[in-house]
Parts: structure tokens; C-alpha cells; sequence
């Protein structure tokens, strides 16, 4: 097993190059050069625990770590877990819901960077040598990493966020880890400002290497590697083909899931939701692969224009051609817009609804009269995307992040008292540290050297 671009324009990476590279250097992605069918081992795998389904499932894509060590690694990251079973599965209703956020920080990212963080130090380790990871987050993924490099004594992080723009729990789910090797930068501007600096310095080729840089964004290949573990796990306490419904943003949840099934997971189909950002669902309807802007919604972690998994699927969708792959990803970056086949039917396995305010609200109201289940905005756009599934298969709805991350929206929509949650409760009373920069490229560039440069 080896990893390949998805422009096919550098040399096969082995899975430990790929995960420390992160983005190829020719703009592509990395993916498997191929993808093993596993039919023949899932009913062995029924009887495995989550931890042992991880290493079965890294022992076909990450050959180049051993066994053993992979599966100490993945029992250590996920005793991080509240739930023995990692992510439980709940009937709620006339569907399952599969739980993903009983980690640290309460968003199903945890499952992903509980273990890119381990699986950076134990590379670090071999090499004796050290990262410093600089990031940029809306909110959600920049608590998930910080959580992931939690007491490493190989890895810095730098995590840039909107000062005074995420909500104040995510603020302080950042700034309140103890530890020297995280560094919270909150930029007097908005996320595209933190992106567009994160992305700048990183074009920087002789700065990256100078300071180790490193990323952590959705693009690493190890994080859709483990996401692809949940997607066996549950599908397989069935006995016969499942749907699973998939609230999406930057399409690194659902492409797993893809995966999984085209590896064998008995998956008969998709249904993928969408908030008001909505080129997705445009895309799976049409065909045509059109940027708007992007519009602040409840389910900020969807608020995405640009998803930059896609690449992957379309990678998939084209059969590995690599030359059209970089024909449609050109004429999206020149033009704004890409199509697919003139207006031909994309994927028939993929259903794509768009869930707007009000239809997640009610969602999330109903859920609650109806189930006494209470559920996250994010959770409930997949919740209703399902909704017009017509199909006797059971249906599996992802749950991306615990309501309590989420207390204005919830409360909203119930009219009861915000919903909370243990590692939420005290936060306020716990030491925050950050520093605030203006949104200058040069001004981070300077506490980074700064920083990096003293220790
Ligand atoms: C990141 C996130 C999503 C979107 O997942 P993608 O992999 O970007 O499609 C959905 N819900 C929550 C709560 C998230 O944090």
C-alpha cells in the first residue's frame, strides 16, 4: 500500500510520508493507491471491539507501522472516550442515531485527532525530532487538536480563530488547556483572515522548514482513515444493509464512510445534509460545482463553501484519472464553477438534501417532544435530510457533536434550559491564556519565530 496524489503529480508516498506531509506538493491530495476489498473478513469483524477494528483497518492502510504499536496507540486514544464503546448506537424514533461525540471536546473530530496527535508523536519519536502544527478554526476543530497534542513533548500548536467571533464556550475550550506547547492566537478579524494567513505562510516554503511547520486540517489522510472504522462498526450490528445520513461541510465525515463501502461495508446508501451553504447539495443534484458565499448559520461547522475533500471523491468518481481531476479542480479555482457531465445524475448511492434554519430548529424540537432525545444543530440536518429517504433499510444518522457545545440553538428550539455537560461546566472559572494579533501576516509570522526561536 502506498499513497498517490490526487493530481498525480509526485512521487508514492509510504502512509508515514503522507500523514506528515499532509497536502501533496502538487495542490492534490494524497489517496491509497488502492482499495482493498475486505468481504471476506466482515464476519470475523463483527465480534471486534472499536480499538481492534481500528488496527485491523490500519493494519491495511498504514503497513509501514507495526501492528502492535498501532493497536496500543488506538486503545490509549480512545480510553480518552466517556463511552467504553467509543460511539455508541441509539434508536431514537424510527432511526439510529450513531453517537460521535463522547471525546474530549465533544465533536466527532476528537475520534480523528485523538489519533493524528499520537501517531505525529510516535513518528516524532523515531525520528527525534519535533513539529510545530499552525492551524486556523472557526470553533470546533481548533479544541479538537489542541486536545489531540495535549502534553506532547514533540508537538507545538498554533491555533488562529477570529478573536470575539467563535461563541464564548468554543473560545474557552481552547484557551483554557494547560500546557507551554499550545499557543491560542485570536485574530482581530474573521476565519477567512486566519485562513488566508495560515495558508500564505505555509506557501512559504523556506519558513515551513525552517520552523517544522506542520497542518492538521481535514486533508490528512490519517484522519479519513479512522473515520472510516465507525462506519464498519456500526453498519456491521446489522444484519443487512444500512443508510447512513450524513451532516456535511468539508466532506471529510462522509468520504470515509464512501470508503468503508467501497471496501465492502454492507452501506447500501448516503443521504447528505446541508445548512443554507449549500454547493453540495447543488452539486449532487446537478452536477454543477458552484462557490457562493458563505452565510453564518446555527451549525457554524458546516458553514463551508469550498470542501476540500471533494477532490478526493471526484478522484474515486473518475476513475483515478488524475488529468481530469485537475481539469475540473482548474476551472472551479479560475471560474468559480466546475460541472459534472452536463446535468448527468452524479452518484446514485448519494441522496442530498438541504436542511435551512427553520426545518433544523423544528428538528431539533420535535426530536425532543417526540423521543426526549436531544440533539445538536449539526445532528439535526442529517436528522431531516433523512427524512425523505423512502426505504425499509435502517437508517443511521451521524451525530457530530453533543448538544451541550450548542446551548443557544438547543434552547431555542426547545424553550427549556440549555442542555450541559460536565467538560463544559466551570470552563469560565478556568485560567484562559491567548494572545490577540491583528489579522497581519507579518504579525504572526514574527510571534511564531519569536516563539519559536526561544524555546
Ligand atoms: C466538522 C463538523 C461537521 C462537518 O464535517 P465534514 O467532515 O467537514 O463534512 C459536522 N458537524 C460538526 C459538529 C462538525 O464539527
Amino acid at each position: 500500500m502506498n499513497y498517490i496524489s490526487t493530481r498525480g503529480g509526485v512521487e508514492p508516498a509510504s502512509f508515514r510520508q503522507a500523514v506528515m506531509l499532509g497536502q501533496a506538493s502538487d495542490g492534490g491530495l494524497y489517496m491509497p493507491n488502492h482499495i482493498p476489498n475486505v468481504k471476506d473478513r466482515l464476519q470475523s469483524w463483527r465480534a471486534l471491539n472499536f480499538s481492534e477494528l481500528a488496527t485491523e483497518i490500519a493494519s491495511i492502510y498504514a503497513p509501514d507501522i507495526c501492528k502492535s504499536r498501532m493497536s496500543n496507540l488506538f486503545r490509549d486514544a480512545f480510553s480518552t472516550f466517556v463511552e467504553s464503546e467509543v460511539t455508541p448506537l441509539v434508536e431514537v424514533g424510527d432511526v439510529f442515531v450513531l453517537e460521535l461525540f463522547h471525546g474530549p471536546t465533544l465533536a466527532f473530530k476528537d475520534i480523528a485527532l485523538q489519533v493524528l496527535g499520537r501517531l505525529f508523536e510516535l513518528i516524532l519519536e523515531e525520528q527525534d525530532t519535533e513539529l510545530n502544527i499552525l492551524g486556523a478554526t472557526s470553533g470546533d476543530t481548533g479544541s479538537a487538536a489542541i486536545s489531540g497534542v495535549e502534553g506532547s513533548s514533540r508537538i507545538k500548536i498554533f491555533v488562529m480563530f477570529p478573536d470575539g467571533r467563535t461563541s464564548a464556550l468554543q473560545e474557552l475550550q481552547m484557551t483554557t488547556v494547560e500546557g507551554d506547547n499550545i499557543h491560542c492566537i485570536g485574530i482581530k478579524g474573521s476565519f477567512d483572515d486566519c485562513q488566508r494567513i495560515m495558508k500564505s505562510i505555509f506557501n512559504d516554503v523556506d519558513f515551513k522548514s525552517r520552523y517544522r511547520l506542520g497542518a492538521v486540517n481535514s486533508i490528512n489522510w490519517a484522519r479519513v482513515m479512522v473515520q472510516i472504522v465507525y462506519y464498519f462498526y456500526a453498519s456491521l450490528k446489522f444484519d443487512r444493509p444500512v443508510i447512513f445520513s450524513v451532516p456535511t461541510g468539508n466532506f471529510g465525515n462522509i468520504l470515509s464512510g464512501i470508503l468503508a463501502q467501497r471496501m465492502g461495508a454492507p452501506i447500501d446508501r448516503f443521504v447528505l445534509g446541508t445548512n443554507e451553504n449549500d454547493i453540495l447539495f447543488n452539486f449532487f443534484n446537478t452536477g454543477r460545482y458552484e462557490r457562493g458565499k458563505v452565510k453564518p448559520t446555527i451549525s457554524p461547522s458546516m458553514d463551508i463553501q469550498v470542501a476540500s475533500n471533494l477532490e478526493r471523491y471526484l478522484y474515486l468518481l473518475m476513475d483515478g484519472d488524475s488529468d481530469s481531476v485537475v481539469r475540473f479542480m482548474d476551472q472551479f479555482m479560475n471560474k468559480g464553477i466546475a460541472a459534472w457531465e452536463d446535468g448527468e445524475l452524479v452518484d446514485s448511492t448519494i441522496a442530498s438534501n438541504r436542511v435551512d434554519t427553520t426545518e433544523s430548529l423544528r428538528t431539533i424540537r420535535d426530536t425532543w417532544i417526540n423521543s426526549k432525545y436531544l440533539v445538536d444543530p449539526h445532528t439535526a440536518i442529517g436528522l431531516a435530510a433523512a427524512k425523505s429517504i423512502c426505504s425499509t433499510s435502517p437508517v443511521i444518522c451521524l451525530a457530530t457533536a453533543h448538544p451541550a457545545k450548542f446551548p443557544e440553538a438547543v434552547t431555542r428550539a426547545t424553550e427549556e434550559i440549555p442542555p450541559t455537560h460536565t467538560k463544559l461546566a466551570g470552563l469560565e472559572r478556568s485560567k484562559a491564556r491567548k494572545v490577540v494579533l491583528p489579522p497581519n501576516e507579518s504579525d504572526v509570522r514574527n510571534y511564531l519565530a519569536n516563539v519559536l526561536t526561544e524555546s
